[in-house]
């Protein structure tokens, strides 16, 4: 009979509900593992992106479960941002209404995934019993000189009418929007981040279970570099300009000096200077990131003032208003040696600027017609001359502190985050303005400040600014008549902590600080790797800011990051150039599909990532509809390591529904045969493959290769297969072995496994199982795998019983025909061989 997999799923699904079986135990003396998947935007529908990131979540969960640790495994919802608004803007709709019916059927999407979260912690970011606590937060922030309003430039959306952080302008474009960001100044609200530069920059050497690659994102976007700050006199104005270098033991080589458009010295000489004014006024229409500045076209306009060198009398350089200078890094202002830098050599090539190089590379190298930013000795350079760039470094500044111009620094590239959104559905932050008073923070008491819910959005702008009430308040100090701070709060805020709250959600304080205590860090955090420096940094930042206001006392939140791939799917076009769904086409051959509509050839695009305006989604309910849970599951978890992009196919996922049904027959013979007798060498033999099994399970798991733990289960159920046919094998022994597989699988196929496993073992849930312990007689391996190397290189393998002696080993290795024909006609210089590992061979 076919696994009736609508049936099992549904009664497994009632039965875990019933049970509340994911309830996270109390605290015990076992040992605690905290599982987290990213919360998700309630966009209402869950795609195939989502189950594969919730289905590894809920693989580590399971199996964590298993191996006898207290599971956190709990979800919330990141529920405030802008397609609320929109919706509401578009359709009429109250936001927090679309919002919560979202939740709703996001949380049944959830359920029908059988994803093990304990439900009785879930919250929702956008009501006030979670952000009236970071409000207080927000207060506490402020008392301590960590939040702070000034008038400053900031990126604006001109589609989404909001600030973005530096962290949201992703090439020059709106991380959300994808418009154009241009440079306003506003007053804002910023959270300050560089404080906690030095450390967030320290402790990354902590986080050994993170990407190697988002570490190194962070590294670079805390962009800590050392040099100085020297003071450049300017002939015949009464300002200095203010300069950070890395380099200033280029100073020799200096050509020009550039400043930021939007630099005060730019800004006093436009006042009388039109064309200069002008050219200001375009450069604000250009893209303002470091990354998108690389490849604008190089721009500057002549201020006319003149910057006097500091180490040579009576010489002095052009001051430049640069495009590519930005006023958000170190001091806005530049001295630029072009035959060092490139891009001061495409600048001062563009210009006709001088270009006088003041370091030699070593030996063998040349300079011409490009910058050269390497190693070398210093030359043309007074009193540098002979000495190596890190020595010459060292004595510039010396020599500039000595000259009273200037002296070392340490600058990081990270911004503070400006936090203020001109947006309705987000938090309000908590402060209250009063012209006699100034900026008073809300009292305590009064939290939360709650969104009003009648807001119209007839007009341009923010709601809130416009709602008739909302604003107007009076001064908690004076009493007299003021208003309410507008903006509310950036929603990485919010996501800022909830993985803290998730350890009490009960509480009536922000935080519980024992239950953090115990539950942080969160051992396996799962999401996707563009957040590496948005959320992941934030949140960073804002624990080690709570702990500094008392809440916590831990530096950081996650100890083990997971960051996995995208799901992918080729796109479809028809002939007249529109998007087709995956369902409106038939394969005819490899590569050649036509349309199932007009029968009419089918343009294949390649494969990327699943996305609504390409079309080239699948929509989850409808797999599961087909196929069942466990076999979507499985699917998008075989294959692929959980942090490579994963290819969806429909053949892909019949597979896997066939392997499902594979299974379920072995399953039903081995109970078919469970009394039977056998030979006690056979079934030892079978014994003997199942606790090796064991080990490849929890090195698999361990790695979280998901993938190879479904290859090794699909490798025993076969080899459970052939056993089933062997009578000479015991029905202990195939029982023993079932139910390793069992358990091996039921953090991927949780439904199938929990039925056979009730059929078969006699005894409860399997939720209540053990994993399996491997015994390490039975776990020993007979045969090993011996690599081949010819001249270091690897020229193949071979399986060689274990201790086989290392003559034999080198006679089978010349053997392989990969090896022979490396070796053959040549002299053989020399051979190591290591037993059970590997064979070298010198010719
Ligand atoms: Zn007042």
């Amino acid at each position: 009979m076919s696994y009736p997999f609508r049936d099992v799923e549904t009664k497994w699904q009632q039965t875990w509900e019933q049970e509340n079986a994911y309830k996270t135990p109390e605290q015990s003396n076992r040992p605690k593992s905290y599982v987290l998947e990213m919360f998700p935007y309630p966009s209402g529908k869950l795609h195939m992106g989502h189950v594969r990131n919730y289905a590894i979540g809920d693989a580590i969960a399971r199996l964590k479960r298993l191996q006898g640790y207290d599971v956190l495994h709990p979800m919330g919802w990141d529920a405030f941002g802008l397609p609320a608004e929109n919706a509401a803007i578009q359709g009429g709709v109250c936001p927090e209404k679309w919002t919560l019916e979202n939740i709703e059927e996001m949380k049944n999407q959830f359920k029908l995934l059988s994803i093990s979260f304990d439900w009785e912690r879930e919250l929702a970011t956008c009501l006030p019993d979670y952000y009236g606590h970071e409000q207080k937060f927000f207060l506490d922030f402020y008392k301590q000189g960590l939040a702070y309003r000034r008038e400053s430039w900031v990126n604006w959306d001109p589609v989404d009418n909001c600030v973005l952080a530096n962290e949201q302008v992703i090439s020059g474009k709106g991380w959300r929007s994808g418009a154009t960001v241009e440079k306003r100044k506003l007053m804002q609200w910023s959270l300050k981040i560089t404080d906690y530069a030095q450390e967030l920059l320290d402790d990354l050497s902590t986080l050994t279970g993170w990407p190697e690659k988002v570490v190194k994102m962070q590294e670079n976007w805390i962009g800590r570099s050392e040099g100085a700050l020297i003071n450049f006199e300017i002939d015949g104005y009464p300002q200095v300009l203010s300069v950070f270098t890395t380099r200033p033991e280029t100073l020799f080589g200096a050509s020009f000096c550039g400043i930021a458009p939007t630099h005060p010295i730019a800004d006093e000489v436009a006042q009388n200077n039109p064309e200069l004014a002008m050219f200001i006024e375009d450069c604000q229409r250009t893209p303002t990131t470091e990354e998108a500045l690389s490849t604008v076209e190089k721009k500057g306009y002549d201020t006319g003032l003149r910057v006097k060198h500091p180490f040579i009398k009576d010489v002095t350089i052009p001051l430049y208003v640069a495009n590519f200078v930005l006023m958000d890094y170190g001091t806005g202002a530049i001295f630029a040696c072009p035959a060092h830098d490139e891009r001061d050599f495409d600048f001062a090539t563009a210009y006709g600027l001088p270009i006088r190089p003041v370091v030699m590379p070593e030996a063998g190298e040349t300079i011409n017609g490009i910058a050269y930013t390497g190693p070398g000795t210093m030359i043309n350079s007074e009193f540098l001359n002979g000495l190596d760039v890190l020595s010459a470094r060292r004595r510039a500044i010396e020599e500039v502190e000595k000259l009273g111009m200037g002296q070392g620094q340490v600058t990081f590239r990270l911004r503070d985050w400006s936090v203020s959104r001109q947006r309705y559905w987000g938090c309000p932050i908590p402060i209250i303005y009063c012209d006699d008073c100034g900026i008073v923070p809300v009292p305590e008491k009064d939290l939360p400040v709650k969104l009003p819910m009648d807001v119209t959005f007839d007009q341009t702008g923010n709601p809130l600014d416009y709602h008739p009430t909302w604003k107007h308040t009076t001064c908690p100090l004076c009493q007299g008549k003021a208003t309410r701070e507008t903006d509310t709060l950036d929603t990485f805020f919010e996501s800022s902590w909830y993985f803290l709250r998730f350890c009490d959600t009960k509480t009536a304080d922000p935080l519980n600080k024992a239950a953090a205590q115990h539950w942080m860090p969160v051992d396996a955090y799962i999401g996707g790797i563009e957040h590496a420096v948005l959320h992941l940094l934030y949140a960073r930042f804002f624990t080690k800011a709570l702990r500094d206001c008392g809440y916590v006392s831990i530096n950081e939140p996650f100890k083990n990051l997971l960051t996995q791939g995208m799901v992918c799917h080729s796109s479809f076009k028809d002939s007249d150039g529109q998007w087709l769904f995956p369902h409106e086409v038939t394969k005819v051959s490899e590569n050649k599909y036509i349309s199932k509509k007009d029968g009419m050839p089918v343009t294949v695009g390649r494969s990327e990532k699943m996305s609504k305006s390409k079309k080239n989604v699948v929509d989850p309910k409808e797999m599961i509809d087909t196929y069942g849970v466990d076999a979507v599951r499985l699917f998008v978890m075989s294959d692929t390591p959980p942090e490579k992009d994963f290819e969806w196919s429909d053949e892909g996922l019949e597979g896997a529904w066939r392997y499902l049904n594979r299974l379920w027959r072995v399953l039903e013979t081995v109970i078919e045969n469970k009394a039977r007798e056998g030979a006690d060498d056979a079934s030892l033999a079978l014994r003997k493959i199942a606790h090796q099994t064991i080990d490849k399970f929890v090195h698999g798991y361990g790695r979280h290769a998901f993938n190879k733990v479904i290859a090794f289960a699909r490798e025993l159920t076969r080899t459970l297969e052939e056993a089933c046919q062997n009578s000479a094998v015991s029905g202990a022994a195939l029982i023993e072995t079932a139910k390793i597989l069992m358990l091996g699988l039921n953090p991927l196929i949780p439904h199938l496994t929990s039925e056979m496993w009730k059929m078969s073992a006699d005894a409860g849930d399997i939720l209540q199982a053990e994993w399996p312990v491997a015994d390490p007689d039975l776990a020993v391996k007979s045969e090993v795998t011996i690599a081949v190397q010819v001249n270091g290189k690897m020229r193949g393998s071979f399986q060689a019983a274990i201790d086989t002696d290392q003559e034999t080993l080198f006679e089978q290795a010349k053997e392989l025909a990969t090896v022979h024909r490396e070796i053959d006609g040549k002299t053989i210089r020399k051979t190591i061989v290591v037993p059970n590992r590997i064979v070298n061979i010198v010719v």
